[in-house]
Formats: C-alpha cells, structure tokens, sequence
C-alpha cells in the first residue's frame, strides 16, 4: 500500500517524500509539475504527471496502484498573486481537492492530510495563534485553503472520509543533506531571496515596512524548518489511521524573528555581505504572525528538531550554495 503525495514534487512536498522514504513508507507522486520539480522526486519514486483538475488522471492512479492515504499539497499558492487572479486559485486549489475528495470517495480511500495554511486567519486577534481562534482570510489564497477545510469537514461528515488540516506558518530550510531545497520561479520568500543576495545572484534585498508595531518596526514571522513540517504530515497521518478523529494543527515554532532579525541571523551564518534597502510596506502583510503549536505538539507528539533560526537558516544555505540554480542547474 502507498501514499500518494499530490504536489509531491514541489519544496514542502519533496521533503516529506523524503522524510516517508527515511522511514520505510512506500511512495507515489502525483504532481502537475507546473511549479515542481522532476528532479526533485527521488529515481525510485514512481512519479504520475497529472493535475487534479483531471479526474481521469486521478482515476488511472486509484485504479493502477493501492493507495492507503493521501497527503495533499498540489495548489497555488502566491498570496499576491491571488489577489489579482482569484479565480485561478478557486479553480486550482478548491475545485481541484474537490476532484480528489470525490474520486477517494469513489475508490474508498479513507485519509488525507492536507496543507493549510496561516493565512485562513487572517490579521490575528491574539498572539499567538491557537487553532480556536477566529477564520477570517485577507486574501483569496487564505480563502481557498479554508474553503477546503470545510469542504474536508462536510466530506468527513457525510463520507467518512478523515482529515487532518496542518495550517503552516513560514517554512524554511532545505533538507539537511543539502540534495533537496527551496526552488521557486519567480522566488517570494524572504530567506531564500536574502540567501540569493549573499550569493551575489540579487543586488540587494528590499525590507517591506520599517512602521510596523514591532520592535524595530519590520513583521514578525514563525519560522518552520521543512523538515520539521514533513514529519508533522507523517504523524498526523497515523494518528488518523490509529482512528483519531478529523482536525486541524497550527505548526510553528512558537518564536518570532523580525526581517532584519532574519537578515542579521543570515550575515552570521553566511559570512557574506547582505545589502537592504528600506521599502514600502507590501500589501496584506500582518505585523506579527506566531503559533501555538501547543496542539500538535500535545496530540501528534510533534518534536520540531531543527527549531533555531541558524539551523534553518544554515540549511538553507548549504542548498544555495551547493545549487545556485535550484533543480535548473541539476
Ligand atoms: N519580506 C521582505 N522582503 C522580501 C520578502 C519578504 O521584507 O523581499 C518580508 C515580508 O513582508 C514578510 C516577511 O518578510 O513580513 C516574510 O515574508 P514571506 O513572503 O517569506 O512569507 P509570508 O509571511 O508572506 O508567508
């Protein structure tokens, strides 16, 4: 019996592939490769190119191989971008689940695991943010996810078909033997665009707001080891197959680290030079986003291994510098 990993050759995809290979599980990838990488599925991973929008694709995996779960990650997911093409992300990231969740229902395949994420909250109330707390998305991205969840909810409700929804905070890090990593096109995320500055690939990196109500004025983020968000999915997995019921996670670290916190961190550890320019704020962004982990730590015994900032960050680095490229160098 396998796990299909949807958008299994994608950055958090990836390193939970590897991480289910590490232990002994038996791996499909189901990936459009629109945003993934070929190179980045190990050779002994059966790979199926397909989008979940094609319920014929998703029927030939379920007739041709014996899945036991799903973990999904296969969406869009540019906060910006969804901003100015929602459509694309209901279409994509809501109707496509809704094509996996019928054809599980269909060949009786009974878990999934799926990525959320912090953006279903929206602008928090408290900090930090615990999984009770109020579901009011700023943007269609945020939006999406959460209309999964309760698509989850009411599949669940009707079908039996059990969910786990990890709601991610800011993931980071490469795999800590450097032969997987962080590979976007165009790159959004602030420690690889930095680590491209300390690369001499980018000028110089812009800070989005120095007004925030912060201590030194620039967003406060959760910063997650991808590694660490891997096992998460694996563990929340055999908890739904040791019968547990369907919920939801927040996983972070519980600590917050400013931009120019990430950047001073990020000169320690690459010893390079890394030029900022203040900018204006960017649209949409919270002053501080931080997680109560509590919960997954509490019910999915969920250890995060590599919780410093430098070790994320080192991770990283050893990626970029190793694949200045990403996977287009391979
Ligand atoms: N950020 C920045 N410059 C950049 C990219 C990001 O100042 O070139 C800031 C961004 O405004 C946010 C934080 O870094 O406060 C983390 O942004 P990222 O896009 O990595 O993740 P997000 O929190 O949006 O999911």
């Amino acid at each position: 019996m396998a796990i299909l990993v949807c958008g299994g050759a994608g950055y958090i995809g990836s390193h939970t592939v590897a991480r289910l290979l590490e232990k002994g599980k038996e791996v499909i990838v189901f990936d459009n490769l629109q945003k993934g990488h070929r190179e980045a599925v190990p050779e002994n991973v059966k790979l199926c190119v397909g989008d979940l929008r094609d319920k014929d694709a998703l029927d030939k995996v379920f007739s041709e191989n014996k899945i036991e779960a799903i973990i999904d990650f296969a969406a869009d997911s540019l906060v910006g971008e969804s901003v100015t093409e929602p459509l694309k992300y209901y279409n994509n990231n809501m109707y496509g689940t809704m094509c996996l969740l019928e054809k599980m229902k269909e060949h009786g395949i009974k878990y999934i695991v799926f990525s959320s994420t912090a953006a279903t909250y929206g602008e928090p109330e408290s900090i930090p943010i615990m999984e009770t707390d109020r579901t009011m998305p700023t943007n269609p991205y945020g939006e999406t996810k959460l209309s999964v969840e309760k698509m989850l909810k009411w599949s669940d409700n009707a079908y039996g078909i059990k969910y786990t929804a990890l709601r991610y905070f800011n993931a980071a890090g490469a795999h800590i033997d450097g032969h997987i990593g962080e590979d976007h096109s165009p790159e959004s995320h602030l420690i690889p665009i930095i680590l491209e500055v300390a690369l001499g690939k980018r000028e110089k990196i812009f800070i989005f707001g120095n007004d925030y109500p912060t201590e030194d004025g620039t967003c406060v983020r959760d910063y997650i080891h991808v590694t660490d968000l891997a096992d998460a999915h694996i563990l929340a997995l055999e908890r739904l197959q040791n019968g547990e019921e369907s919920t939801v996670f927040n996983l972070g670290n519980g600590k917050g680290f400013s931009v120019k916190e990430v950047i001073e961190v990020a000169r320690k550890v690459t010893g390079r030079t890394i030029t900022v320019e203040e900018a204006e704020r960017r649209a949409g962004d919270p002053a501080v986003l931080i997680a109560s982990s509590e919960k997954a730590v509490k019910e999915l015994g969920w250890k995060p291994e590599y919780n410093s900032l430098e070790r994320i960050i080192e991770s990283a680095w050893k990626w970029h510098v190793n694949n200045p490229d990403g996977f287009g160098g391979k």
